[in-house]
């Protein structure tokens, strides 16, 4: 176990996620050779934003929320990174989001650094008046940090398109000038990208073929299981299911279902837009949400919330191929119980890099007024995907290391690379 000074503002917070993180950068320092002595700068964020954002609810009454927004790193670029609206979020869940965005957009070499931002609420005891209105003051409040050249956000946990539409337009409103640039993720009219919705999928279901391929497992017929059905899991589960594979559970906040002869997941989406629930789907069984992680299967794809695969469950994990679609999905106890059982696990810091290397599309497509056809966009996201994870997969292979070490290495390596040409100012 290591020992890591514990800033004072986090004193009383839930070190959960960030410890994860530094126990992550930990591992990879004996690799980093000469650039360790820059290792420091990753284990603090750059800039950590703390803000309050009153809103007057609709039955009258005020009611204030804290918000977040972190910039772990800039040393490769302007902060990037999604906004998160949950009842559980604290500042060092962001922190860790951030700095994993920053080892992200390194692993897949995006001109970006790290950000990421959220709001400690529960979206779903809220109207839509009021969740717009506790975007726009949270926008306003972090106008500070954010803009196109400095740090720009995007949807990640209950936020989506709309959220985004909201805070483009309060940025802009601030600016007295239309700023399309400032957040990504955005609605096609407003300057969105083609592919950006399904981007983090199809990138989950690029990186689960490409290792696939390395173990001779064929798509065709392969068993996949996803926990969440939000926008990554559910693109993620409609992505391998259109190549042949066969999803058998899907498991939600409110439920697990599933069937050995596959469940479409199409189907279950269309179920959702009418019901608003995974449950009473008719072509699936419900099982305890527990047995979901034992199930007979090739791929795991988990694509909800951090700490889900844990050394209580890691045992029972059956899965050949695990794609982490959500970020922190694996404590580094379970990592090391499932690499000894030769479990190939492909983590976040690559197997989800999909959305934001279209956000970075988009972010080109704004600032140049030039927009692509999503053949284009799909085609270079691939692109992108397979060079990342083919370096990566080399120097595991090379080191004799797991893929998550072998993500830290490369993109550690590019962002102290920086770091050490810059030099520390002033
Ligand atoms: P989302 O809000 O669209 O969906 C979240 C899903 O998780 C929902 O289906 C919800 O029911 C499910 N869920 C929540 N709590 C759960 C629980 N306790 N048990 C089981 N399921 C639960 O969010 P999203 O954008 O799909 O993000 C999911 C994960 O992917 C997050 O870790 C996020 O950081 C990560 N991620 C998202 C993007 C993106 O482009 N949206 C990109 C990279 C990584």
């Amino acid at each position: 176990m290591h020992t890591h000074e514990v800033p004072s503002y986090l004193a009383k917070d839930n070190l959960g996620p960030w410890e994860i993180y530094l126990e992550q950068i930990d591992r990879v320092t004996p690799y980093l050779g000469k650039l360790a002595y820059w290792v420091e700068t990753l284990k603090r964020p750059k800039r950590i934003l703390i803000v309050d954002c009153p809103i007057q609810l609709d039955d009258g009454s005020i009611a204030h929320f804290e918000g977040y927004r972190v910039q772990h790193n800039t040393s490769r670029g302007p902060g990037k990174g999604g906004v998160r609206y949950h009842q559980d979020v604290t500042l060092s869940e962001v922190m860790a989001l951030s700095a994993w965005m920053t080892v992200k957009n390194a692993a897949v070499n995006l001109p970006y650094g790290g950000a990421k931002g959220g709001i400690r609420v529960d979206p779903r005891k809220l109207s839509i008046h009021e969740i717009e209105k506790l975007t726009r003051r949270y926008t306003s409040e972090i106008n500070i940090l954010i803009g196109p050249d400095k740090d720009i956000p995007a949807p990640d946990v209950n936020t989506n398109e709309l959220t985004m539409a909201w805070m483009m337009d309060t940025y802009s409103m601030n600016q007295g000038r239309t700023a399309t640039g400032v957040v990504t993720g955005k609605p096609i009219a407003l300057g969105g990208s083609l592919g950006r919705r399904d981007a983090t999928g199809r990138g989950v279901f690029v990186a689960g073929a490409e290792a696939a391929k390395r173990i001779n497992l064929s798509l065709e017929g392969a068993r996949v299981i996803v926990q969440g059905f939000g926008n990554v899991g559910n693109a993620s589960a409609r992505i391998f299911h259109d190549h042949g594979a066969k999803v058998i559970a899907i498991q939600d906040v409110n439920g697990t279902i599933h069937n050995t002869n596959g469940i479409n997941p199409h189907d279950v989406l269309d179920h959702i837009a009418k019901t608003g629930s995974i449950a009473g789907f008719k072509d699936a069984e419900v099982i305890d949400p527990k047995d979901f992680w034992e199930l007979e299967t090739e791929f795991l794809i988990p694509a909800a919330l951090e700490k889900q695969i844990t050394a209580a469950n890691a045992g029972k994990i059956k899965a050949k191929i695990i794609v982490e679609g959500a970020n922190g999905p694996t404590t580094p106890q379970a990592d090391d119980i499932l690499s000894e059982k030769g479990t190939i696990i492909i983590p976040d810091v690559l197997a989800n890099a999909g959305g934001v290397t279209v956000s970075y599309f988009e972010w080109v497509q704004d600032f140049s007024s030039f927009f692509w056809t999503e053949d284009e966009i799909n085609k270079r996201l691939e692109k992108i995907m397979i060079e990342a994870f083919k370096g990566i997969w080399d120097v595991a292979l090379d080191k004799k290391v797991t893929m998550r070490t072998a993500t830290f290495i490369t993109a550690c390596t590019r962002v102290l690379e920086a770091r050490a040409l810059r030099g520390l100012y002033p």
